[in-house]
């Protein structure tokens, strides 16, 4: 692994359940095992970049940093969960996605998921958007709250944005990129939130995973109108997987399906939007 910038922490040791506090600590499957066995075996990466900015941020804060992990995403299994958490509500999330989704992840699947499905293949998406973010050397944009929203409601709050597409692709077919940022809108330099080491606070991420012939892009971001902007942005061209709305349910195979290429250009296309918009 290489990092360029010491605003990466190295990856937090858990002594107590990350969820919980509880105790012992259980490996944590990042992904489920079973995608192993139903998507070939191939070198794929854990990108993760993030940029430190804000209204009035100095040159240095400014900085992007860049890692690059080629292990197996799939086979990472960090000690942060606890037993119960591990077989409990996490498992049941597991358990209930897996009743539907590998035809979705396999592209044959024809139809509409139902209202409960698509909530829970959101929240499983989230799940591991959060459990790879808090196993990773970067630093946690999800927030405690949040965390402990989709624990409860088995749902992502309805702040965070998760966007579909089908993906043609042998490169994204197991793959994640991750940026992450520090977005406070109006907020000049003195005025942002910091970590102890006087780091601005993350508090923004976007993740696009690709699993299969499904590439999803999942964005945290608390400024409500950048936000709104993202979801227009890309509207026309993706489906939203995440708010839910009634008319909104994903009808599958998802229309127009993406390449490697594209799906590259996906994965890094709003965070330059981000960086264009903060930096006005
Ligand atoms: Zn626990």
């Amino acid at each position: 692994m290489d990092s360029d910038n010491a605003h990466h922490p190295a990856p937090t040791k858990f002594n107590t359940c990350v969820f919980c506090g509880g105790k012992p600590l259980t490996k944590t499957h990042l992904w489920p095992g079973w995608l192993n066995d139903i998507l070939p075996r191939q070198p794929n990466f854990n990108q993760n970049s993030s940029l430190a900015t804000g209204t009035h941020l100095t040159p240095e804060e400014r900085q992007t940093a860049f890692q690059k992990h080629k292990k197996d995403i799939f086979d990472q299994q960090p000690y942060l969960a606890c037993y119960l958490c591990n077989g409990g509500w996490m498992k049941e999330f597991e358990d209930e996605v897996v009743k539907f989704v590998k035809p979705v992840i396999l592209g044959t699947f024809r139809g509409r998921l139902d209202q409960r499905q698509q909530q829970m293949l959101a929240g499983w998406l989230s799940l591991i958007i959060i459990v790879s973010e808090l196993a990773s050397f970067t630093q946690k944009t999800v927030s405690k709250a949040d965390i402990e929203f989709l624990k409860i409601q088995k749902k992502p709050p309805e702040n965070w944005t998760i966007l579909a597409t089908k993906l043609n692709g042998q490169t994204w077919m197991k793959r994640k990129q991750y940026h992450s940022a520090a977005i406070y809108p109006g907020l000049t330099l003195d005025r942002l939130p910091r970590t102890g080491e006087g780091i601005p606070k993350y508090n923004t991420q976007i993740a696009t995973l690709g699993i299969g012939a499904l590439l999803v892009q999942v964005f945290i971001c608390p400024a409500r109108q950048i936000v709104d902007r993202y979801r227009s942005d890309y509207a026309h061209r993706l489906k939203i997987l995440w708010p839910i709305t009634p008319y909104r349910r994903l009808k599958f195979p998802l229309s127009h399906a993406w390449n490697d290429q594209e799906a590259e250009f996906f994965a890094h296309d709003f965070f330059l939007k981000l960086k264009e918009i903060v930096h006005d």
